[in-house]
């Protein structure tokens, strides 16, 4: 079974920096609440069924018994404010949840959700999971020790607000390597989302990883009623983009992310994107 997972990250009503962390590189990954609401509204034009949340695993089952398509997850990262001022009403009024990865050290500064805004979110529904402690900007770079300890604090964090256990983690600035899948199981994260954009899903050390189509600033309206459909151009279009940039990295290094920023988001016109650039989200 092939599971299309969604990401996005903030989404604002006036100024961007209402939410989440507040830099032109994190801006860039921000919807206004109507380019929020369309790529919603683009969903639910073609599906039926609603989002799948990976700590019920039956659904997955269910969903896939009773559709040809591919069950589809919604994930918001960094842990801003705006899932709840903005973006939970929005998916519960299409009677949907999504899931919520937050950034622990930011929990209750300006711009964060507080402890009782996730309390709150948990209660009605929608997965708290961990996007590290303090959201390092190159995670697959840090050493194993530092990878543990971010798990481990985050997801310590976490259930000290929730009181139950948390199980579900996303990879900060999609920096992933299979190091950070061993660190995140062994710190008890068993699913761990990336920013890679595929929808099969595999096994790391025994934690379930899944990559994620980005939704970013600029994206077409329809982006994500698109990257629903049959036919896999969406996708594989993300999918290149992805990888032609992951084949750059690694000769760039350091340099890669200021490199980036010039080549995304500089005076290069742009198509409707579809890319889901994972390097670059805060
Ligand atoms: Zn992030």
């Amino acid at each position: 079974m092939q599971t299309l997972s969604l990401l996005f990250h903030d989404v604002y009503a006036t100024d961007p920096r209402e939410s989440g962390f507040a830099s032109a590189a994190a801006d860039r990954y921000k919807l206004s609440a109507a380019a929020f609401d369309a790529q919603l509204q683009g969903i639910a034009r073609v599906r039926r069924d609603v989002p799948l949340l990976v700590t019920e695993p039956g659904r997955l089952n269910a969903s896939g018994g009773r559709s040809t398509q591919d069950p589809f997850v919604i994930t918001v990262d960094d842990g801003g404010v705006s899932y709840y001022t903005m973006v939970a009403d929005r998916l519960e009024a299409l009677g949907w949840r999504g899931h919520c990865f937050v950034s622990t050290d930011a929990i209750g500064s300006r711009g964060f959700l507080d402890a009782p805004q996730i309390r709150e979110l948990d209660a009605r529904g929608h997965v708290i999971g961990s996007h590290t402690a303090s959201h390092p900007s190159r995670f697959s770079a840090c050493s194993v020790d530092r990878m543990q300890q971010e798990w481990v604090r985050s997801r310590q964090a976490l259930e000290d607000v929730l009181g139950h256990e948390v199980i579900v983690a996303s990879v900060p600035g999609g920096a992933y390597s299979s190091t950070v899948a061993r660190t995140a199981l062994s710190a008890g994260v068993t699913t761990l989302f990336t920013s890679e954009p595929m929808t099969a899903s595999r096994d790391e050390h025994g934690c379930r990883v899944l990559g994620r189509f980005t939704i970013r600033r600029g994206d077409s309206p329809d982006t994500a009623r698109r990257l629903m459909l049959p036919a896999p151009w969406t996708r594989w279009s993300a999918w290149a983009s992805w990888n032609a940039k992951g084949l750059v990295k690694p000769l760039l290094g350091s340099a890669y992310p200021r490199i980036a920023d010039v080549v995304l988001g500089g005076s290069v016109t742009r198509t409707p994107k579809t890319t889901a650039d994972s390097t670059r989200h805060a």
